[in-house]
């Protein structure tokens, strides 16, 4: 190929460039709207999606408004009310700054923009195809604007092709509009998916209504409040709501940072959230929480990412280590902490990891004693069980040696090959419920129903809309017989929303399989355990469970000999 000639790119190419930059997907629309409403002082705003956010996008709100003569020019592109120089981007109080927002929509999709700011009698109405305004009107309205954005990415087939299902992207959007919900109690949110209401926040001001709306009322009513800024005011300020450990969710899915009011994605404040629910959560469990971090807006860079999703401190290890010990502070106050002692030194703590750990209470070690490697033979010789060791692990005997058996992990491995062969073969065993069992889902739950409730019936689940956010289940499978219902199955929900399309499957068998199988600290009957390791014994992978983790520890004779000095 000849190389082309350097030239500067036309203005329609320049924009799409940019537009790819900050609207990746039908949430990202949302998101930008959803921040100029709340950038205007609204006090309610509605937000609209259909087919998926690709057919219909509209935000419509109570705020300032704009007047009539600059509604066009906030399509420019870095036209702004929020900035007037540079050092202003550096105490930016406000959600939006770039002015990019509404001319990468508009280059992307076909906007309709309808405002009426203070004195004015008439609202203005703009529509914008392929980046030109179309139509200009007056009409009346109350004071606030409406966007309204269609046929989204049409001009873009590369961009809509890589968008998931409707129900996938709905997901994304409802997500998103949860997290506003959460930041901002003090507004008023309204979602509607598709015709339905899906959100509807009070807009009382109280942090916690916000998290009923979100996450239904017993979340609500259980969250622990956080706040470290009574007496001499410490920077950064921590406040929020974190939900005690046996409101545990399977996923990092509710994990919520706000800084100065702006929703982040933040690996290092996930982190200090998870430090200091160590050894209060079990394997593979994640907290609840709604943390918003306030700083002084110079001492945090919010212009380090396309979509500003995440944010630069100026002083990392101070937020960290801030964060990490208030939720410590409240976990331990209103939590029982397990004492154990810890089977192997204490590590030596990690540089890498910047904060120093609190030693308001133990810790459990924080890994597993470097034991004997699982050895690689799939296979598992026929075993004597002699006996069972702290409730947790069975001891056996077998021709090579000495194993431990874990309970849980090897009950796990057994249950999947049972819940996998049963759903092949359609035979599955259902448990039904005499009175069936109302559950409360958030609208991320509910979209994940709606997509595929009817798939898990295949695995024993009978699950029925019943108003508005709230389900019944009537059935489920035989294996969680005895457990707690609810949450099992609002995991299982989680879990179809998480991960690739293509392993849901896998996924909802494993979070059965975890909620079915017998937990470590119980309490086995000689027979129990003959039982567990025969049915062991028998499936195709008996050396790990589901997750991957050894079911059996082997001694062997001669490792055993040679601890013993027999050689
Ligand atoms: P930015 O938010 O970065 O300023 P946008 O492209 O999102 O850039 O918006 C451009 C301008 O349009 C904003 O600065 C604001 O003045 C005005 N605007 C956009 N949406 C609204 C709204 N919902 N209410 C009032 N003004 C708005
Ligand atoms: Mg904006």
């Amino acid at each position: 190929m000849s190389r082309s000639s350097i030239q500067v790119l036309a203005p329609d190419v320049i924009s799409k460039i940019a537009a790819g930059e900050v609207i990746e997907r039908p949430a990202s629309v949302v998101k930008e709207l959803v921040e100029n409403s709340l950038d205007a002082g609204a006090t309610q705003v509605s937000i609209e999606a259909r087919g998926g956010g690709v057919g219909l996008i509209r935000v419509s709100d109570n705020g300032e408004g704009i007047p009539a003569d600059q509604v066009e020019l906030a399509f420019h592109r870095n036209a702004t009310s929020k900035l007037a120089s540079a050092s202003d981007l550096e105490t930016i109080a406000s959600l939006g700054f770039r002015g990019e927002a509404l001319p990468s929509i508009a280059s992307v999709a076909e906007v309709e923009m309808f405002s009426l700011s203070a004195g004015e009698t008439a609202g203005t109405l703009v529509t914008i195809r392929e980046g030109r305004v179309v139509q200009r009107a007056s009409r009346g309205r109350p004071q606030g604007t409406a966007v309204t954005v269609r046929n989204l990415f049409r001009a873009v087939p590369a961009r809509l092709k890589f968008l998931k299902s409707s129900a996938t992207e709905n997901g994304h959007i409802a997500n998103l509009v949860d997290q506003y919900a959460l930041a901002h109690p003090e507004v008023r949110f309204l979602l509607y998916m598709e015709g339905r209401a899906s959100l509807r926040s009070p807009g009382t001001g109280q942090p916690r209504d916000g998290v009923a709306a979100v996450y239904g009322i017993e979340v609500a009513q259980a969250m622990l409040e956080l706040d470290n800024g009574d007496g001499e005011a410490p920077r950064p300020r921590i406040t929020g709501l974190v939900a005690p450990p046996r409101l545990a969710r399977a996923s990092r899915g509710y994990l919520s940072f706000f800084v100065n009011g702006r929703w982040v994605q933040s690996r290092m404040m996930a982190r200090a959230v998870e430090d200091a629910y160590h050894g209060l959560l079990m394997v593979g469990k994640h907290p609840v929480v709604v943390i918003h971090v306030s700083v002084p807006p110079q001492d945090v860079d919010v212009n380090i990412h396309p979509s500003k999703a995440e944010v630069k401190f100026r002083q990392d290890q101070a937020v960290f280590s801030a964060l990490q010990r208030e939720v410590r502070r409240v976990l331990v106050e209103e939590t029982p902490v397990p004492h154990m002692e810890p089977s192997i030194p204490r590590l030596e703590p990690d540089p890498a990891r910047t904060a120093p750990m609190m030693d308001l209470a133990p810790l459990f070690a924080a890994s597993p004693s470097p034991g004997p490697a699982p050895q690689a033979a799939p296979e598992l010789p026929v075993l004597r069980v002699l006996g069972q060791m702290a409730s947790t692990y069975i001891i056996a005997e077998g021709p090579q040696g000495l194993y431990l058996v874990d309970q849980h992990a090897a009950h796990e491995r057994i249950l999947f090959e049972r819940v996998v062969a049963q759903r092949e073969s359609r035979q599955v065993d259902v448990q039904g419920l005499l009175e069936p069992l109302t559950i409360e889902v958030s609208p991320r739950q509910q979209e994940s129903l709606q997509e595929r409730g009817e798939d898990l019936s295949a695995f024993g689940f009978q699950i029925e809309p019943f108003g508005e956010r709230t389900y019944l289940v009537r059935a489920v499978p035989a294996l969680l017989a005895g457990q707690d219902l609810a949450q099992a199955v609002l995991e299982v929900v989680d879990t179809l929303g998480e991960g690739a399309e293509s392993d849901w499957q896998e996924r909802v068998a494993i979070s059965l399989c975890c909620h079915g199988a017998v937990r470590a600290g119980q309490v086995l009957s000689p027979e129990e355990m003959r039982q567990l390791v025969r049915d062991l014994e028998t499936t195709n992978m008996p050396r790990t469970c589901p997750h991957g983790r050894p079911t059996t520890v082997h001694f062997s004779a001669g490792q055993l000999e040679k601890e013993f000095g027999r050689h």
